[in-house]
């Protein structure tokens, strides 16, 4: 564009009478922001605080050297990171009415986006990366994001005017009044439109046209460092019928003292200094039934780790020093760290695998041994049970009923009264109901099979069939 190559000198004249520093001025007359360099010390800085940027362009360099410096001090250690910077409302709206002065004054000058966040960016992130030996990034590659906002407290509420004069809010339509005033000037899109609608006059009486001359400097917040989680993923062993999947807490009190997900999730959580941590299992086992086997597939969401990586020995140490500490609960196999993806495949394995089960089982006639495999002979190929809501659950779940498949069923008696069922399930089966039957919500049961009340005594999930934790990614 002619304009943005060849700025008008009148314009410029505008922004020098204004005392506009030489970033904005190169800014607003429309010229490339990568060809500004406020660092350079032959620009020459006005000592006027300029009132389009109120000073955010020209930072001296100590003061995004020190931002660098509380980065370092946070703890966060990394290779790279993405900055994001946050402009004062007030800010934006006084660039805009300069930009509207300057075209009032002179109808060639086209308004623009002006870009001092990318040029403060530029500046504070190279800073950043020198103080910090890290290279930046955008946020999507960038493990470490690091965050502060420009703050201008002299300038905070100067366009609360705005809402005054402009007689309806901008933007979509609103309905009543209450909507209209939370529509006022609180964010950067309302004031715009409201500065848009506002006339030369109105914004002329108010000291807007073009705004006054700040008296302090701009200055950036404290730096916030955060690290995009990490997912540890492995299996879990559960020998207690006494330990529940996570944390027992009736009316705030925490009824048991340590659940599957604390006794995993805790230290990991301290190994990497994680701010939190979530716990997700491919399904769950009720607190009274024991997970054996080769355990459930789990992962653990480290949140805000301020260690980015444990190495595989240190995660093991980890395993087996402070997880299998308490013996009820054992970490099997590896654990590993995976990729944010991967975590998906955890619910394949709720959903779509396939459990095993080994339960013990009270019945209320004695039966042979040979009787009760004549009964189960043509089921133990697999079938078909018709499962609605069970009892127990009915206040949380739809009231469907689910077939559900049953691959495979083995009933071996121990002792008139007692059997050992083995069975393969779809994943969702509901086991005691399937064998107490739920008052015939569950068709067919073992009790009906076997021609007896049946009631489920013990019952262990011994295989969940997903291959866990995924493979490492070449
Ligand atoms: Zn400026």
């Amino acid at each position: 564009m002619a304009d943005a190559l060849f700025p008008s000198r009148s314009v410029i004249r505008k922004l020098h009478s204004i005392a506009a520093c030489l970033p904005c001025t190169l800014l607003l007359t429309g010229v490339d922001v990568t060809t500004v360099d406020a660092n350079d010390p032959a620009v020459p800085g006005p000592e006027a605080v300029c009132p389009a940027c109120l000073g955010a362009s020209t930072l001296p360099d100590d003061v995004l050297r020190e931002a660098g410096e509380s980065v370092r001090a946070s703890g966060f250690t990394g290779a790279d990171f993405s900055l994001s910077i946050r402009l004062p409302i007030s800010l934006q709206a006084r660039q805009r009415a300069i930009m509207l002065w300057l075209h009032s004054e002179n109808s060639d000058y086209a308004l623009q986006e002006i870009s001092t966040k990318y040029l403060l960016r530029a500046r504070l992130a190279r800073a950043i990366g020198e103080v910090c030996q890290m290279a930046a990034k955008s946020d999507v590659e960038a493990d470490l994001s690091v965050t502060l906002a420009v703050e201008h407290p002299e300038s905070a509420d100067e366009y609360q005017f705005l809402s005054a004069i402009t007689p309806a809010p901008p933007g979509r339509s609103y309905k009543g009044r209450g909507d209209m005033l939370s529509r006022r000037c609180d964010n950067t899109h309302n004031v715009l439109a409201f500065l848009n609608k506002a006339s030369p006059q109105d914004l002329r009486s108010h000291n807007f046209f073009p705004p006054p001359a700040p008296t302090t400097r701009a200055t950036l917040s404290s730096v916030t460092v955060a690290r995009k989680s990490r997912f540890i993923a492995g299996r879990y062993t559960k020998y207690s019928r006494n330990v529940s999947n996570s944390p027992f807490i009736i009316n705030n009190v925490k009824v048991a003292p340590t659940s599957v997900a604390e006794q995993i999730g805790l230290p990991l959580q301290e190994a990497y200094q994680a701010t939190d941590y979530k716990f997700v299992g491919s399904g769950r086992e009720d607190v009274d039934v024991r997970m054996l086997g080769t355990g459930r597939p789990f992962y653990i969401e480290l949140v805000n780790p301020r260690r980015a990586h444990l190495t595989p020995e240190e995660l093991d140490n980890v395993r087996q020093t402070a997880i299998n500490s308490f013996a009820p609960v054992q970490a099997v196999g590896i654990l590993r760290e995976i990729k944010a993806h991967l975590t998906a495949g955890i619910k394949e394995g709720e959903e779509n695998k396939t459990k095993e089960y080994a339960c013990l089982v009270w019945l209320k006639d004695p039966i042979a041994a040979d009787e009760a495999a004549a009964k189960v002979r043509p089921y133990q190929e697999g079938f078909t049970v018709q499962q609605k809501c069970p009892v127990r659950v009915m206040n949380r779940r739809a009231l469907l009923t689910r077939p559900k498949q049953i691959h495979t069923l083995d009933v071996k008696i121990l002792e008139p009264h007692f059997a050992l069922v083995t069975l393969s399930t779809e994943a969702g089966t509901y086991i005691k109901e399937f064998v107490h039957s739920d008052c015939g919500r569950s068709s067919p049961s073992l009790a009906e099979i076997l021609g007896t009340s049946a009631d489920l005594l013990e019952l262990d999930v011994v295989n969940v069939d997903l291959e866990w934790p995924p493979a490492v990614e070449s």
